[in-house]
């Protein structure tokens, strides 16, 4: 997860609460990507080590737990910039240049200089990030599965190139919802300024709801609406219960409810799913110390296990001068 600030509903319901519950499944490695907050964000650094303690606070809340999963911090282990690099040799730049939220973002995002060779190069860090803990498999929202299809690439060319098998293809780990829309239809994204944040007051989270696009068709309350037109149903499915969507579905269609009434239910929802976490939060966010001490373990564990991959990429490729030369390179 990037730390580019605030976490939204997309972030929660696509990764963190999957997150959550695949700690008890896998041996999770889950971490805070503060070098690729700067592939899109290079010249506003002001706030990123608030952004990182603060999703540090996120990640607790939401109920990951380092007993059962290892938090750790990409710009402390080095070997994430070092596999980047020797990755970015043998990357074909018409690979980056055809992932689509690469082509999306450029034609998309208007107040931000995108034209850098970090973000072009974004996926081949990803990439990196993956194959240095050797992951099966990989929590992500569906916009991320093209950056796992390079990923795979990459590791079949390098073991291809070098004639060894060093890393793991992995696979995506889709939540129930892995794509949640923005009030506006598109995806949910910092980008797009569409979204629902955790830090947003009840009332501003209120008033954002009031906002969701429904079927522009149904004009009049007395219109009957279509739920698969309407961005507040797509909600109702990520955040209210089975049956109740039933009669959602029914009242819409039937005129019988407005969408007025409709997104005050919605807004409850919302609500009940993230009061415990806002709660949770209350307990974390004064305890700043406690969050670091909780990365600072994660990352010395993470480290040790990047450093091993890492010495057998570069035996594969016989680059591993740090072995003529021990103790130099710490
Ligand atoms: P990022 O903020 O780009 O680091 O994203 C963190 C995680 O949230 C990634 O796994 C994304 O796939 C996921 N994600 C971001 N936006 C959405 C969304 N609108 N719906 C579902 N998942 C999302």
């Amino acid at each position: 997860m990037q730390t580019t600030g605030k976490l939204h509903l997309g972030n929660l319901l696509g990764a963190l609460s999957n997150w959550v519950k695949l700690q008890d499944q896998y041996d999770c490695f889950y971490f805070a990507a503060d070098w690729h907050a700067l592939s899109s964000n290079y010249e506003d650094t002001a706030q990123l080590e608030e952004n990182l303690v603060d999703l540090g606070v996120n990640w607790l809340s939401a109920g990951l737990d380092p007993q059962r999963c290892t938090l750790f911090i990409q710009s402390l282990i080095p070997e994430h910039a070092v596999l980047h690099l020797l990755f970015s040799m043998v990357t074909p730049i018409p690979w980056l240049e055809r992932v689509p939220s690469y082509k999306e973002k450029m034609e998309q995002v208007e107040n931000r200089d995108l034209h850098t060779y970090g973000f072009l190069g974004y996926p081949v860090l990803q990439a990196a990030d993956i194959v240095l803990y050797k992951a099966s498999f990989v929590p992500v929202g569906v916009d991320q599965l093209p950056h796992l299809e390079l990923t795979r690439e990459l590791v079949r060319r390098f073991h291809d190139i070098y004639k060894a098998k060093v890393f793991v293809e992995p696979d995506g780990l889709m939540s129930e919802v892995p794509k949640l829309p923005g009030l506006d239809g598109r995806k949910m994204s910092k980008s797009y300024n569409n979204a629902i944040y955790l830090s947003d007051s009840r009332e501003q989270m209120a008033r954002k709801i009031a906002n969701i696009v429904t079927d522009p068709a149904r004009v009049r309350r007395s219109d009957p609406g279509d739920p698969d037109k309407c961005v507040a149903y797509s909600f109702h499915l990520a955040f209210s219960p089975k049956g109740e969507n039933e009669v959602t579905w029914k009242e819409c269609t039937t005129a019988t409810r407005g969408c007025v009434d409709c997104k005050k239910h919605l807004a409850k929802h919302i609500m009940t799913r993230l009061d415990p976490l806002l709660e949770r939060r209350a307990y974390w966010e004064p305890r700043r110390d406690e969050v670091l001490g909780v990365l600072r373990e994660g990352t010395l564990k993470a480290r040790a296990v990047a450093k091993e991959t890492l010495a057998q990429a570069e035996d594969a490729m016989r680059v591993n001068v740090a072995r003529l030369l021990p103790g130099v390179r710490i």
